[in-house]
């Protein structure tokens, strides 16, 4: 191997990232209700959008599960 393809591999490893998406904050509270809707999902409270983005957005967590408790009423939208 010469030089120019042993710079080329190094470089190729330094650049290699690791890109993904966090699932909670990556999506709409609009585009999540209207998947769910239209997957005929069940929705929290009364059904409404309003009642929905309440459940999903917590304010002020307490602690990681607090934070992860909305997960249960949207992440059935991303199946
Ligand atoms: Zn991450």
């Amino acid at each position: 191997m010469d030089k120019f393809s042993i710079i080329l591999s190094i470089i190729a490893l330094l650049t290699q990232v690791e890109l993904h998406v966090h699932l909670d904050g990556a999506g709409r509270p609009e585009t999540l209700f209207e998947l769910l809707r239209e997957k005929k999902l069940p929705l929290p409270g009364n059904g409404t959008f309003r009642e929905f983005k309440r459940a999903v957005q917590v304010q002020d967590p307490k602690d990681l599960m607090h934070f992860l408790s909305g997960f249960r009423h949207f992440a059935p939208a991303f199946g």
